[in-house]
């Protein structure tokens, strides 16, 4: 039998702007508020090896940051080539991988491993969309943030969107190890699963 839904595994960080905002505990409330259980929780200043190896290195990867800078320029009737110099989705992302780079190794960030029900989704809803002013209110990201790529961009920066979290379980599998490394991921009962069963 597969494992039970209950079980699964999700990697979320604090990014440095969630982090120098102040935001850590509203953050950890909104996750547990849902019933999702923190199960390993620690600060971490990253170094850029780190980060490097955080983000994918594919040409589809950072096809797909240039093409959120392009759909963005779009929205607002922004030109990338005049602005940045590029409108290639290539170069526009190995651009924003940089900045990503820099952001990413300015101050602590929070990283947590959290189990729940749907724990992936579930924890990419209560971000909200990667775009800070697309993200509906309601959402971390919607709530405490009004960036998007046309200010970031413009600014030569990465968007500041205060979480990471993870796409699908093999990620978050991935992502778990490479931040926590050997450190003990705990488990323990949360009382309302027992008004489930
Ligand atoms: P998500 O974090 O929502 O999964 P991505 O994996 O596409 O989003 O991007 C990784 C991070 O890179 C984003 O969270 C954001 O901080 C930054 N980012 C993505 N696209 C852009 C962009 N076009 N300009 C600046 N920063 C970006």
């Amino acid at each position: 039998m597969s494992k039970h839904p209950r079980e699964e595994l999700t990697f979320l960080m604090i990014k440095p702007d969630g982090v120098r905002r102040g935001l850590t505990g509203e953050i950890v409330r909104r996750l547990e508020q849902v019933g999702l259980k923190i199960v390993a929780l620690e600060m971490q200043r990253p170094s850029r090896k780190q980060v490097d190896e955080h983000y994918p290195k594919s040409k589809a990867w950072i096809e797909r940051l240039g093409e959120k800078t392009l759909a963005t320029y779009a929205k607002y009737g922004y030109d990338a080539k005049a602005e940045l110099g590029t409108a290639q989705p290539a170069k526009l992302g190995t651009m924003v991988r940089g900045w990503l780079m820099n952001f990413m190794t300015s101050a602590p960030v929070v990283i947590m491993a959290i189990k729940g029900v749907h724990a992936v989704s579930m924890v990419r809803k209560l971000a909200g969309n990667t775009m800070p002013a697309d993200a509906p209110l309601g959402t971390i990201r919607g709530d405490f943030s009004v960036d998007s790529a046309a200010v970031a961009n413009r600014e030569k920066r990465a968007v500041y969107n205060l979480v990471h979290a993870s796409e699908t379980e093999g990620e978050a599998r991935h992502e778990i190890k490479h931040w926590f490394g050997k450190s003990v991921i705990h488990d323990y009962g949360r009382t309302d699963d027992e008004v489930f069963r």
